[in-house]
């Protein structure tokens, strides 16, 4: 049985064995994805083993997806652009990274009104961490003209886009922006119940996206539907990187329903 592991720290909360697992099931694929913990001082080792034992294929979350990137064979241009690996594909004995982060979540958006997102969209992205900077990447690759990033330190803003603003400018100024996605992981966890800016100069028609899927709909998607946003939770772009990495690993594109379809179910269960 060919074997695939989600790694991260933590890793407890991963719908990715369950999003895998149904799509293996349905193809009738012999193969078992299970969600490792690996702290930072293990990673090398276990990219070691998992190399030895010949699993067939990795999804990497926080805190790995820079840090792995030394450890593998060969990396894509495109996560070398943007320094992060979330997928790994074992084949003819290489490991070779790729990122499709930025990706899922450009097909994500892409779901909810197409014209109106490409035509000439200004874009406010809040936060600047790793999923942040495949998002940048994705929409710059994808022509997107105008894209403002707002994040609490303004060093990390500035590596990702000539156009910055401070979180309190982001919240003034909000009119002026079609797309707002919060990037940050306030709105989880410790931070469920807290919004990373206030929305109350949101433009009539704007697009807000969260891009943390559990909960599906944090404070930031309900305040934003209380101003009349059109909004949308993390779980498209989840579900989409997650079957670019099956495609990665099997040459398949697995049914993307299917698979929301198993991570709705053990969110609900939660
Ligand atoms: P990360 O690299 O650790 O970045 C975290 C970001 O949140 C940084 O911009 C950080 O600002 C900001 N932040 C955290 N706490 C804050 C606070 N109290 N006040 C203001 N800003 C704060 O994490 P990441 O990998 O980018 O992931 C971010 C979120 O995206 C997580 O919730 C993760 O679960 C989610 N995610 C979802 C998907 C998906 O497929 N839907 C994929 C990847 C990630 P500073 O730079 O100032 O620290």
């Amino acid at each position: 049985m060919d074997q695939y592991f989600v790694i991260g720290s933590p890793i407890v909360q991963s719908k990715s064995p369950q999003m895998h697992n149904a799509a293996f099931r349905a193809l009738g694929i012999d193969a078992n994805f299970s969600a490792t913990e690996v702290l930072p001082s293990e990673l090398a080792d276990f990219v070691e083993i998992f190399r030895k034992e010949n699993g067939k294929g990795l999804c990497v979350t926080i805190p790995h997806k820079t840090a792995i990137i030394p450890l593998l064979d060969e990396v894509s241009e495109e996560a070398l652009a943007i320094d992060a690996v979330n997928v790994v594909v074992h084949c003819d004995g290489k490991l070779v990274g790729y990122n499709t982060d930025g990706a899922g979540f450009v097909s994500g958006l892409r779901t909810l009104n197409p014209e109106q997102i490409w035509a000439d969209a200004n874009v406010l992205l809040i936060g600047a961490g790793g999923a942040a900077k495949g998002i940048v990447h994705a929409l710059k690759v994808n022509a997107i003209p105008r894209i403002t990033v707002a994040n609490r330190t303004m060093e990390k803003a500035r590596q990702l886009s000539a156009q910055v603003v401070t979180l309190q400018e982001a919240e003034t100024g909000l009119a002026q922006y079609d797309i707002i996605v919060n990037t940050t992981s306030i709105g989880m966890g410790d931070q469920a119940g807290e919004v990373p800016i206030k929305l109350s100069n949101l433009k009539a028609g704007a697009i807000v996206a969260d891009i943390i899927y559990n909960p599906l709909q944090t404070k930031f998607l309900e305040e934003a539907k209380k101003c009349g946003a059109i909004t949308q939770n993390g779980l498209p772009m989840f579900i989409r990187q997650g079957a670019l990495a099956f495609e990665h690993w099997t040459g398949i594109m697995p049914d993307t329903m299917l698979m929301e379809q198993a991570c709705l179910e053990s969110i609900r269960r939660l």
